[in-house]
Parts: structure tokens; C-alpha cells; sequence
């Protein structure tokens, strides 16, 4: 029998990059909230720069509950499942995944709100992808925008801007949105090698910048700048200078006394009263069951942990699961297509054994509809991106390009003189959601609980493929432009496996019949229920989803204090 708890007003499920940011301006507008998370605060000194630990190993050792409860996957519905991963990317912590994640900041491109309405305009209604279940954003970019800029200062982001009310400024993105105004920190320093990359860039007439990072390059907020020593790629920073939620929001939600952060609560089912309506979470901490009521109840615990509560939380209200009344929970999943990189081996060192993934190199001129698609394939675009960072057991797994053997005495020589002369360019292209791609339970694998994981049913189709075989072939120009002797390329991708960047499964919309959630991030079905993270996403752009997650989760935040007198509970 659980205990029941004092009550709240809002009840925060995961203290990540979404819920991490939530929680502030609500305790600001004078709200109590009970933040509850499945991990245990981390120190400086869980941000050892060791490799083994971080890249090969499940850390940390305190709390690894996202490593019991995996999701399996499988490509569609007959084929078999893959191999299970045996780590979880993402983190169990206070801050979540923003303690180790690359923290690459990217605003969304417009188009990326307005997919289908552009699209029909410019090509016709004809070049959206068969099956695709894709949307329009419920609101455009410029409604984002504002929060956005927030973000980019509450938790500091580095970088330089390209539009600032529609003045273009060649050393940033060219084809981002119009911004109110510039990065509060200049962007992370470039290299001898980034440099030869965009030089190679400019000389095709593409347009090269600095990719934007939440990571200090001045002192900012009292906290350190960054130093480049590396290590932080699936590693926290033990200098303070990655702006994860832990130095950032959550301190200073905590400062007003406001928040009560429980750690080690692992939230399992959402509860509703018999009108529908949230009425609080049943969560366990070593073993001990607990009831933790609240007004209103906001989920934040990534893509497959946010649509798994749902789904377990049956009741006769919801007897397939909460708020999953139009069976609209689990679907428009999608992946960021990330795979089908290429890799380049050069005749000279490019001196990337300190620096980290967010220091970098972007090229945009062939990302979402920056470039005329009448004549090709495929609707969207990847964004080119090539970044400065090596440790030693990554680098001795490098390509031999069939140069060498991939063992003995030939091969350590290799590996030995080329280490530091090869470079992987990550490329992270549009992805849509399709009618068959989707998340639900799995019918057999169980976490320690005995509550069944995620299953992923999801592949790639043929538009994501044809922006992969195109942004390599633009890749694979670019290497070869700046002196690359060898190039090679991964497969143009399949399956859709466990990602960091999973979007869907709870999408927002204005149409209750298509999405989990409104236009605000509150559920249709259930108006005290709010649903913060990428799952709400409906299009992933060509860049990664944090900062567009963590605009949202103020938003929906806001929202809420701004209709606090007329919600629903
Ligand atoms: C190695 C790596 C690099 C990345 N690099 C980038 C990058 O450069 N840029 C970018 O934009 N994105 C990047 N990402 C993705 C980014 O980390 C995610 O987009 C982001 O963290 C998602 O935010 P979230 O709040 O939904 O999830 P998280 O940040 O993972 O937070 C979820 C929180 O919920 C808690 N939780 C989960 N289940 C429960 C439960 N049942 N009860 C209580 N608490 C629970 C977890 O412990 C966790 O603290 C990267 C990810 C990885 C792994
Ligand atoms: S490279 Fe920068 S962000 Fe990474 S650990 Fe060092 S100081 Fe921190």
C-alpha cells in the first residue's frame, strides 16, 4: 500500500533538459512543485574525463534504471527484432541528459514549422512522402522565437548569429530564423583543421559558421569557461562550463524554496479520478511505494519513458492507457536520421586530440529547404557538421580505409600514423513520421518492476534515404575539397534502434483526433496533464532537438502559471 504524501500544486516527472527548465518559472510564479527524479544528484567528481567509463561502461553507477528498461526494435512489424543495446544513452540525474549530451544548441529552421503548407506551395501537395503522417506545427517559428531567446539565456548558449531582425550576418547561420538578438557568449574557438574545412566550404560558395553550444566561452552566470581539454562527449564537465540543467535552472528553482527535488523517485503510473482528471503520481524509491498528489501533473522523462507512464497507466477512464482515448499514444514516432556518415582519412594531422563535439564547423546550404528541390527526390536536408574531438579507444577503432589489415602488426602501424588524421562528419537530416512507425508496449521484455518496456517498430524510408545518399555526396565534395585521400561512406540507413534524438509518440496539435497533445503541451484528453520533451515534436528539422525542447518546456510552463486561476483539476 503506497503512502500517500502532502499535496502539491504541479508534480514534475524527470529533472532533465525539459523538466529541468520547467520547473523554474513556475516556481517563480509563486508555485510549489515537487520535483521528482529517478536519479541522484552528480559532483565534479562523477565528470572524470575517463573513456572507459563514460563511452563503453553504463554510468552513472548510482542510479542505472534507464539501462534496465531498454527499449527493444524491430524495423516493421516482419522482420525480427534487432540486437538489444546493453546502455541506455540517455541519463539517470539531476539534469538528465544534459550532464553528458554534446550540447550543441540549434534553434529549429521556419520551415521546419510549416513543412506540409511550404512544401505543398513551392513543389505541390504531391512531394509530401506516401504514408508520411506529418503535420504543420500548431504555430510557427516566430511564436517559438521569444522563448528561444530565453533559453539561450538562462542556461547560456555560445555562438554567433547569422540574422538578427532579418540583418544578415555571414559569420553565423545565414538561414536561420530572424533572431531579437545575438548569443550572450561568443562562439567556442575554431582549429587549424575547421579552419581548412571552411575555407574548403567557401571556396564552393557554401556558407560555413560556428555551430551554437550551451557551453561557456567566457565566464558566465559565476561559472567557468570552457577549456577544451575533451572528454565530455557522453561526460559531464568537471569545470562547470556545460550548461546542463543541474548548474543551471534547477539551482536556481531551488533558491526560492520552492522546489522540492525528491531524488531516487522512480515515477511508475499516473493516476486520474474518476472525471478523467490527473490527481497525482505513484512512485517508488527502494522498493518503498509512494502516492505524491498534485493540481497538475507534467511528464518529462524523454521520448520512450514519457509515452511508457501513459501506457501503463490504465484506468477506467483510460483503458488503453492514459490520455490514449484516440490511440493517438506511441504513434508519429520517429528517430533523427544521424546514420550514414562519411569519414575521411587526410595526409596530414588535424590535431583534434583535445576539443569537444560542439566545436565545430556547420554547413546549412543543403539543410531543410534552404536549397531548390524541383529536380530531386526528397523533400528536407541535413545539416553538414564536422566538429573536433578524439580519444585514444575511439581512434584505434578508425577505418583502415583498405589500406591496411584490420588486425596484427600492419594494422597497428596504421592506426598508429593515421589516428589523428581522420575526421567523421555527423549529419543530421529531416525525418518524418509514417503510418507504420511507431512505439508501444513490448509483449515480453519487463524491466526489474515487471512493467513491460518500450518496443520500437520504426525504420527509415525512402525520403530520409535520399537526403542520405545526397548530404553525402555534398560530404564527401567538402572532404575532398579541403585534401581528403580517402573517403568513405556508412550505409544510407534501415532500422530505426534506440536514439537520443526520438521524437513523437505524444505529438502536439490543434487536431485532438491526430495528437496526444495541444497546441500548449497539455493533453487533449486530460487537461491537468502536461507532456514536456521531444515527444511532442512533429518534424525534427536538420538539427538537434534540446534547445527547441527546452523553448517548449518554458512555454508550456508559462502557459500554465498565466491560466492558473482557470485550470481544470
Ligand atoms: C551522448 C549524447 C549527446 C547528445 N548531444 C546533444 C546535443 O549536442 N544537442 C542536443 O540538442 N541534444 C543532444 N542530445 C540529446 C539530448 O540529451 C536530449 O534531447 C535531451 O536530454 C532530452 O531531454 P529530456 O528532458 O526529454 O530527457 P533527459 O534530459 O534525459 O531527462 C529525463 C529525466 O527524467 C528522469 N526520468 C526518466 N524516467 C523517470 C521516471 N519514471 N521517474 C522519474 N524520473 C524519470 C531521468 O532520470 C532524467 O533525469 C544528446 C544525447 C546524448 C545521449
Ligand atoms: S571541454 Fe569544455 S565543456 Fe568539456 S569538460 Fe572541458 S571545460 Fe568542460
Amino acid at each position: 500500500m503506497a503512502t500517500s504524501l502532502k499535496g502539491t500544486d504541479v508534480v514534475v516527472v524527470g529533472l532533465g533538459a525539459a523538466g529541468g527548465v520547467a520547473v523554474l518559472p513556475l516556481v517563480q510564479a509563486g508555485l510549489e512543485v515537487v520535483g521528482l527524479e529517478a536519479g541522484t544528484w552528480l559532483t565534479r567528481r562523477d565528470f572524470a574525463p575517463d573513456e572507459l567509463r563514460n563511452n563503453y561502461r553504463g554510468w552513472p553507477q548510482a542510479v542505472q534504471k534507464a539501462n534496465h528498461e531498454i527499449p527493444t526494435s524491430r524495423a516493421n512489424t516482419s522482420s525480427p527484432a534487432g540486437p538489444r543495446l546493453t546502455i541506455h544513452p540517455m541519463q539517470n540525474a539531476v539534469g538528465g541528459t544534459t550532464l553528458h549530451y554534446w550540447a550543441q544548441s540549434w534553434r529549429l529552421n521556419p520551415w521546419d514549422f510549416a513543412l506540409v503548407s511550404r512544401t505543398r506551395r513551392r513543389y505541390g501537395a504531391s512531394r509530401i512522402p506516401k504514408g508520411s503522417t506529418v503535420e504543420d506545427w500548431p504555430f510557427g517559428y516566430d511564436e517559438l522565437e521569444p522563448y528561444y531567446d530565453k533559453i539561450e539565456y538562462e542556461i547560456g548558449v555560445s555562438g554567433h548569429a547569422g540574422n538578427v531582425n532579418g540583418t544578415i550576418d555571414a559569420r553565423g547561420n545565414r538561414f536561420e530564423g530572424p533572431r531579437t538578438r545575438g548569443y550572450p557568449m561568443p562562439p567556442l574557438r575554431g582549429t587549424d583543421f575547421l579552419e581548412k574545412m571552411a575555407t574548403a566550404a567557401r571556396s564552393f560558395g557554401w556558407h560555413p559558421f560556428p555551430g551554437p553550444a550551451a557551453i561557456n566561452t567566457r565566464p558566465y552566470q559565476n561559472r567557468s569557461a570552457c577549456m577544451y581539454h575533451g572528454f565530455c562527449n557522453r561526460g559531464g564537465c568537471h569545470v562547470d562550463a556545460k550548461n546542463s540543467t543541474m548548474v543551471t535552472t534547477i539551482p536556481r528553482a531551488q533558491a526560492t524554496g520552492r522546489l522540492n527535488l525528491v531524488t531516487r523517485a522512480h515515477v511508475t503510473t499516473l493516476e486520474v479520478d474518476n472525471n478523467g482528471l490527473m490527481t497525482g503520481v505513484n512512485y517508488v524509491t527502494d522498493g518503498t511505494e509512494y502516492f505524491q498528489p498534485a493540481k497538475v501533473v507534467l511528464i518529462a522523462g524523454y521520448t520512450y519513458e514519457n509515452v511508457r507512464m501513459l501506457l501503463l497507466s490504465k484506468s477506467k477512464a483510460f483503458p488503453n492507457g492514459l490520455s490514449n482515448n484516440h490511440g493517438q499514444v506511441g504513434r508519429h514516432y520517429f528517430s533523427h536520421h544521424g546514420q550514414a556518415g562519411v569519414t575521411a582519412l587526410f595526409p596530414w594531422n588535424t590535431n583534434s586530440w583535445y576539443g569537444l563535439p560542439a566545436q565545430g564547423i556547420a554547413v546549412d546550404n543543403w539543410a531543410d529547404d534552404n536549397f531548390d528541390h524541383s529536380g530531386l527526390d526528397f523533400i528536407g536536408g541535413g545539416n553538414l557538421w564536422v566538429y573536433s574531438d578524439r580519444r585514444p579507444i575511439g581512434a584505434a577503432g578508425m577505418s583502415t580505409f583498405d589500406r591496411a589489415p584490420a588486425w596484427g602488426s600492419a594494422w597497428k602501424a596504421f592506426v598508429k600514423d593515421n589516428a589523428d588524421r581522420t575526421n567523421s562528419a555527423y549529419i543530421q537530416k529531416t525525418t518524418l513520421p509514417y503510418e507504420d512507425n511507431y512505439l508501444d508496449l513490448d509483449p515480453v521484455a519487463k524491466d526489474p518492476l515487471g512493467s513491460p518496456v518500450i518496443r520500437i517498430t520504426a525504420e527509415f524510408k525512402e525520403n530520409e534515404r535520399n537526403i542520405a545518399a545526397f548530404t553525402q555526396d555534398k560530404m564527401e565534395e567538402w572532404y575532398r575539397g579541403a585534401g581528403a585521400i580517402a573517403v568513405q561512406r556508412a550505409p544510407l540507413g534501415g532500422a530505426m534502434g534506440v536514439s537520443t534524438h526520438a521524437y513523437g509518440g505524444t505529438r502536439m496539435g490543434d487536431n485532438a483526433e491526430t495528437n496526444v497533445v495541444d497546441r500548449w503541451g497539455f493533453s487533449h484528453e486530460v487537461p491537468n496533464l502536461g507532456v514536456l520533451g521531444a515527444s511532442t515534436m512533429g518534424t525534427s528539422g536538420a538539427h538537434n532537438p534540446t534547445l527547441t525542447v527546452q523553448a517548449l518546456a518554458w512555454r508550456t510552463a508559462e502557459h500554465l502559471t498565466k491560466n492558473w486561476k482557470n485550470r481544470r483539476s
